[in-house]
């Protein structure tokens, strides 16, 4: 299948750019952060640009990075302790967007931006439950997950699927279908790298550390559990007797659960007090902008562009929430696969086209400079032949 992906000429140019870092095995901040930069421009048709909800999101992330950025300042963690300069992470820049979908997911390309689909939103019972999630992304941003993943092809995927869908979104008609092909050939490659998404290791660390970012971002230890029991009670840890084929080397959701209880029994009552916050939203104004969310995707353009990029977030890996691959993933990434594959071959097709139109354009340019001596010969000789035969 691979052999399939790297032979789509248009990703193997965007691979060829990618090879110094992945040779390197290691990739600088500022490689993931314009990478990060580009899937975040293929992603705009479906991101959510109202400013209530994407104010909400914001304010409640910001609480995340702030509290991050205070442990970092303390030495915390792996941002703390790589050479690099990790004060990126904690700049104005860093954004969490709602991404209007119907899928169940949440995810970050790494760099300055976090994602956390609608559907998933709708269906938290509270700011705790979201907040969580968010934690748990920017962790993932903090523990350098995705520089860490160049060398499992993870960074790969985000950079095929970010050039090639970016390119979809601003190339001129003529463009597009080259630059749909690049996109989706990288959905396949998602579809076909579940695995190498981030690792056991990386949710772990990100669940050990969003916790952390969560608690002192005031929210209530109590609950951090709670958003992945949302998940089981959801059905989503439901293996290959459930819905979905189940990736036995990610975390259960009921082992992430528990060890959030263990985490949070571990905190003295003192400690909690001292931490808690009120939250941005009042569980009313959260009700509200859950509608409000469901509102604003229903008048969203859902015009083909978007559709294309629904269908890539589909595709992509959902191990941040759950370890099991489901049929609609699946699906996706079948049709992106089916769709590279279609126009992979027009892409030959094309190019073959052009190949003999080419070498046409060559014989004919080669036999009219091989007949332009000749008649440049001729018309000098002609005035004198016509001035002698005046
Ligand atoms: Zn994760």
């Amino acid at each position: 299948m691979l052999r399939t992906i790297f032979s789509v000429r248009g990703i193997a140019g965007v691979l060829a750019l990618m090879g110094a870092v992945i040779l390197s095995g290691c990739a600088s901040d500022s490689s993931v952060i314009s990478q990060a930069n580009e899937m975040n421009s293929a992603l705009q048709p479906a991101i959510v640009t109202d400013p209530v909800l994407s104010q909400y999101i914001q304010k409640v992330g910001d609480r995340i990075i702030d509290a991050a950025g205070e442990m970092y300042r303390q030495g915390y963690g792996p941002a703390a302790q790589v050479d690099e300069d990790s004060q990126w992470m904690f700049s104005q820049k860093m954004q969490f967007h709602f991404v209007n979908s119907k899928t169940l997911n949440a995810f970050t390309t790494g760099g300055e931006h976090m994602y956390v689909y609608t559907e998933l939103f709708q269906k938290t019972r509270n700011e705790n439950e979201l907040a969580t999630v968010m934690a748990h992304e920017f962790a993932h941003v903090y523990g350098r997950h995705v520089q860490k993943g160049m060398n499992r092809q993870y960074g790969v995927l985000l950079a095929t699927v970010g050039a090639g869908a970016a390119g979809y979104a601003l190339g001129d008609k003529s463009n597009r279908e080259t630059y749909a092909g690049l996109a989706a050939g990288g959905a396949m490659l998602a579809g076909q790298l579940l695995n190498a998404g981030f690792t056991r290791g990386d949710e772990a660390e990100a669940d050990e550390m969003g916790f952390e970012f969560y608690i002192r971002a005031g929210y209530d230890p109590d609950h951090f559990g709670d958003f992945f029991q949302r998940m089981i009670d959801l059905g989503l840890d439901k293996g290959s007797d459930g819905v979905g084929k189940y990736l036995s080397d990610h975390p259960s959701l009921k082992s992430r659960v528990e060890l959030a209880h263990k985490r949070a029994a571990e905190l003295s009552p003192q400690v909690k007090q001292q931490m808690e916050r009120p939250d941005v939203a009042s569980a009313a104004q959260y009700a509200q902008l859950q509608q409000r969310s469901i509102q604003v995707g229903a008048s969203m353009p859902n015009d083909t562009t978007l559709g294309a990029v629904s269908e890539l977030l589909q595709a992509l890996p959902r191990s941040c929430l759950t370890p099991v691959i489901f049929p609609d993933q699946e699906r996706a990434a079948e049709e992106l696969e089916e769709r590279a594959h279609q126009q992979e071959q027009l892409q030959n097709g094309q190019q073959r086209q052009q190949e003999l139109n080419r070498q046409q354009q060559e014989k004919k340019k080669a036999k009219s400079a091989k007949s332009a001596p000749q008649q440049a010969g001729q018309l000098s000789q002609s005035p004198p032949s016509y001035r002698s035969g005046q």
